[in-house]
């Protein structure tokens, strides 16, 4: 280890920031941030910077820089592009034995600024010892989604609680069960929903009644997205990364699934058309029974849960039996779909209001409103439509809906064998029968259809010229 990671006290302290330019203003903020006195020595101070000064009871000198500036100072930064008075800085600096860090030099620096990533009081510092950087930067991000923005908050509830556990549990070990429960489980999870005060009161409930086998747990509703991993949110990864048990659908992808913690217990509940794995009434008492051995279960779900995913039933239940919930919203196939075959669901010339409705038709007779479904200026997006597109086309059109209105067929929305095929209201029904392009698929019918040839990134296309098979020369 070349550099040993220890975290300075920098409040009241003075520190003398060599340079008056952008790269200074950054160290300076810093330096600001942990509530030092900075006075700035430079032949020029940028705005911003003197503006940061004086908010921040900081001392600008315009001027030459001279060795009796680190007198009183207990750690000095240069940020200068004139290599000399870098050295010399540096010298003189350690000659006093002050800590000394020259920007972009690492060899004039005895100690560095490490890549931070800031959840007061809980602050993360990442170095490479000045060898890269940008790695330090790079896995300082990828913290930063891991990481609640509400850390800090957790982290200062916790210490208000500190002593009282101290002296409710004799033992680290005991102390140290009680912790990881408050800081990874429902309590957490209420004061990153911003609700610190109830997260106070259940620790003070714990503390006086700690119970282990007698809690009841809590259902996460999560949209898992459309099927890539990327598409996910952070707050639904984190939560699948607790989970106890996953009750999931089928259609979670496995790339998504397979982020759920390693030994949580993965339950499939998937419902296939007319197949039903487990019968939804089912699916709400695996819930609450899960719920009730005091175990986090995650139900995840493909897209989002509150669209066309029965989301509301579940929670229903739930309600019911007194436990504790989230939702985690997810992209819904709509969104995915159009996005990843570029086709804007609303556009300026072509549509301005979009309705995402159910293809299924129940009892195979239609109870939609078909009327409103043909209104112009509106992109419509059939869920569940694929087995019904002859049916929701020829009702469109009967409607009064140009049978040449653009419609397109997106499956497998996201994933690497994603699809797209576009005809019309009137020809996209024979040409789904030709390509028999797989569920889930998405429809979208309307003109902002037309902008997907000129729009298209992702995935392959289907071209319909090939679709019908050239007769064979008489
Ligand atoms: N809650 C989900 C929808 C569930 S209904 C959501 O918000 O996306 C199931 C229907 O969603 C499928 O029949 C299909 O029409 C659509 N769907 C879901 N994922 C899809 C995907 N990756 N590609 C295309 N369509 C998809």
């Amino acid at each position: 280890m070349d550099y040993l990671p220890l975290f300075f006290k920098l409040t009241h302290q003075k520190v003398l920031l060599v340079g008056g330019g952008n790269i200074a203003l950054r160290k300076a903020k810093l330096l600001c941030r942990a509530g030092a006195h900075v006075t700035v020595i430079s032949h020029k101070v940028c705005d911003d910077l003197q503006d940061l000064l004086d908010e921040n009871q900081g001392t600008a000198i315009v001027g030459e820089y001279h060795a009796a500036l680190l007198d009183d100072k207990i750690l000095v930064i240069a940020a200068t592009d004139d290599n000399p008075l870098n050295e010399r800085v540096h010298f003189d600096a350690v000659e006093r034995n002050i800590p000394v860090n020259v920007v972009d030099s690492p060899k004039l620096c005895t100690f560095v600024f490490p890549a931070i990533v800031d959840r007061s009081p809980v602050v993360i510092g990442i170095s490479s010892g000045g060898s890269a950087p940008v790695l330090a930067r790079l896995l300082r991000a990828r913290l930063e989604t891991w990481i609640p923005k509400s850390y800090g908050k957790l982290a200062s509830i916790a210490n208000h609680f500190r002593d009282q556990v101290k002296e409710t549990f004799s033992t680290v070990n005991h102390r140290r069960v009680f912790w990881e429960n408050v800081l990874q489980g429902q309590i957490a999870e209420k004061v990153f929903a911003g609700r610190d005060e109830e997260a106070a009161r259940m620790i003070a409930d714990k503390l006086a009644n700690e119970d282990p086998e007698h809690q009841v747990g809590e259902v996460y509703l999560v949209g898992g997205g459309p099927g890539d991993p990327e598409l996910l949110t952070f707050k639904a990864l984190r939560l699948m990364q607790q989970a106890d048990v996953v009750l999931y659908d089928a259609l979670v992808s496995p790339e998504v699934l397979d982020l759920c913690r390693r030994d949580a217990d993965l339950i499939f509940v998937g419902k296939k058309r007319d197949n039903h794995a487990v019968p939804q009434e089912g699916i709400n008492e695996l819930l609450v029974k899960h719920a009730k051995l005091g175990q986090r279960v995650v139900r995840l779900k493909g897209g989002d849960p509150f669209v066309f995913g029965r989301g509301g039933e579940e929670l229903q239940t739930l309600k019911e039996h007194n436990i504790p919930f989230q939702v985690v919203p997810g992209i819904t196939a709509a969104s995915a779909c159009s996005t990843f075959a570029g086709i804007p669901l609303t556009h300026r010339n072509y549509a301005q209001s979009v309705k995402f409705v159910t293809g299924q038709l129940k009892n195979r007779t239609t109870d939609l409103n078909f009327n409103e479904l043909v209104h112009p200026n509106q992109t419509v997006v059939f869920y569940m439509g694929l087995h019904t597109l002859p049916k929701l086309a020829a009702k469109m059109i009967e409607h009064g809906k140009p049978a040449s209105t653009p419609a397109a067929i997106i499956s497998r929305g996201t994933s690497a064998d994603q699809k797209v095929l576009t005809g019309t209201l009137d020809t996209l029904p024979q040409l789904q029968e030709e390509a028999k392009l797989p569920a889930p698929a998405l429809i979208i019918v309307g003109e902002v259809v037309e902008l997907h040839e000129n729009l298209s990134w992702f995935g392959e296309e289907v071209l319909a010229q090939n679709l019908t098979p050239v007769k064979a020369e008489p």
